[in-house]
């Protein structure tokens, strides 16, 4: 267990899916939140693809990372 973190924080955003999640998906709406505005989703490996063209399909700025990554402090473009 890492320490500041607790028990559960990590599974997937999916709905109904309780994996573990091994990804972090870091996105933003653009017509909503400003660039330093950064949302967070997390994903196991079966659903990481299904969120990352989600979110794509709608043309949102996003990143994936490790879900235990640190927590990103750098805007999305
Ligand atoms: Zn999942």
């Amino acid at each position: 267990m890492i320490p500041g973190t607790t028990a559960g924080d990590l599974t997937c955003s999916r709905a109904g899916c309780r994996t573990k999640a091994d990804f972090r998906i870091e996105w933003r709406n653009p017509r909503l939140h400003s660039p330093d505005r950064v949302k967070a989703w997390l994903a196991c490996d079966d659903h990481v693809d299904y969120l990352r063209e989600f979110l794509g399909a709608r043309e949102f700025p996003l990143r994936v990372v490790g879900a235990d990554a640190p927590t990103a402090t750098e805007p999305l473009p």
